[in-house]
């Protein structure tokens, strides 16, 4: 295999760092070898069971268990979900307020060989269009947002093979020292997993470097679906669930808060779904460090998966796809998740109408006014929305817009 040479002038890639990736996909392929499912569509359930009706009415009352947030699946119907879910959030939040915030993704690189198969991002060295941003060229990008009043950036980007932690922490300095109000939420855990091996770290040591630097929080990425069968089929070059967890509750011990994604609708089934939000309840009843929850769905266009008939035909079979189950699953989440304040919506995968909707099935946030978005914008999204959007959103659904910071501080 030839390395090609670094067009930023890094010098060729050291063969080492893809052995030992290889080593690792390969390993984990094989222990035990990941099964693709050969499931029957789910059915989507057009009248509640009297069995889900009377899981809905106790959810009003304590925690439900992992089988009756299987049964909300697979009988609950969309209207009843959407009505216990709204219930559920006026009850957990403020119930005339709805949240964003003003940010801009910076996506640092897009040089990375995990090779996720839902990825329409990466890039390989020499594909051409490659990158890997300079700090200033990062900084020119924080200015923007501040001129535009907003109050965040989130910091991400593939696993570059090369860069050691001090091009992390010069980055965040940079930015503090320029605007220290900036909040700065960045590197998701499988990037601090990534920095941990390629600088012979600790996860610990990482975060604890990181936030000296500047770091305010973690984003809830790469979580996809916290099941090892889903993650050793799509993605088994980075963290599995229990490291994804367990780099969230070290970094809730240094001082980290973070978020949790759920990126669903693709080879996972009910069960996997209701997996991933008993671990993110789990995790939560544990540290308490978890801001929000932020389930969105697979976008597909570009991505590696189509390109895999076995994996593309049981994504198509799967028959998840639409906004119906995006509605139904974030009611779910919101009242599943019953220690899970802010349950944010995607109104980036869903677009404005869905996006305005999802303020009666438990979101009681949109999210960011993304400055700029590039990763599931390579898969094909391609709703964008101003703050003027937002608001109209907001005061049509009957509540108030209020501009908030990453701790869900009120700043408007
Ligand atoms: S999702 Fe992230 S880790 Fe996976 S290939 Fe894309 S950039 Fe790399």
């Amino acid at each position: 295999m030839a390395f090609p040479t670094d067009p930023s002038g890094l010098g060729p890639m050291p063969p080492e760092r893809f052995a030992e990736l290889t080593e690792l996909k390969a390993a984990r392929a094989a222990t035990p070898p990941p099964v693709l499912l050969e499931v029957d569509p789910p059915r989507t359930p057009t009248i509640s069971t009297p069995f889900a009706r009377e899981i809905l009415a106790a959810a009003l009352e304590r925690r439900l268990t992992g089988g009756e947030v299987l049964a909300l699946f697979e009988e609950a119907s969309l209207n009843d979900l959407g009505d216990a879910a709204q219930r559920l959030r006026l009850k957990r939040t403020d119930p005339e307020v709805v949240t964003y915030i003003i940010d801009r993704n910076v996506t640092y690189t897009n040089l990375c060989y995990a090779d996720c198969q839902f990825c329409a991002f990466n890039r390989h060295q020499g594909d051409g269009d490659d990158y890997l941003l300079e700090i200033d060229q990062i900084l020119e990008k924080c200015r923007t947002v501040d001129q535009a009043g907003g109050n965040q950036i989130l910091l991400q980007g593939g696993h570059h093979p090369k860069m050691r932690l001090p091009y992390y922490e010069e980055m965040l300095r940079a930015i503090k020292a320029a605007w220290p109000n900036m909040w700065i939420h960045g590197f998701s855990p499988s990037e601090i997993q990534h920095f941990a091996r390629l600088n012979g770290l600790s996860h610990r040591e990482v975060l604890s470097r990181l936030k000296e630097a500047g770091l305010d929080s973690i984003p809830g990425g790469g979580a996809e679906i916290l099941s090892d069968r889903v993650r050793k089929i799509l993605a088994p070059g980075k963290t599995m669930s229990a490291e994804w967890i367990e780099i969230m509750e070290t970094g809730h011990a240094v001082g980290l808060p973070s978020t949790v994604t759920m990126m669903f609708a693709h080879i996972e089934t009910y069960a996997e779904r209701v997996e991933h939000l008993l671990r993110a309840r789990a995790s939560q009843d544990r540290t308490g460090g978890y801001t929000a929850f932020i389930p969105w769905t697979f976008q597909p266009a570009n991505t590696p998966l189509q390109n895999d008939p076995a994996l593309k035909a049981a994504v198509e079979a799967q028959g998840f796809l639409g906004s119906v189950d995006y509605l139904r699953t974030l009611a779910i989440s919101r009242i599943a998740l019953d220690n899970f304040p802010n349950l944010q919506a995607s109104w980036v995968t869903q677009g404005k109408a869905v996006g305005q909707l999802t303020l009666y099935y438990g979101a009681n946030d949109l999210g960011s006014l993304m400055m700029e978005e590039s990763v599931v914008s390579k898969a094909g999204t391609v709703h964008a929305l101003t703050r003027a959007d937002l608001d109209e959103m907001i005061v049509g659904a009957g509540f108030r817009p209020v501009l908030r910071d990453n701790g869900y501080r009120h700043l408007t």
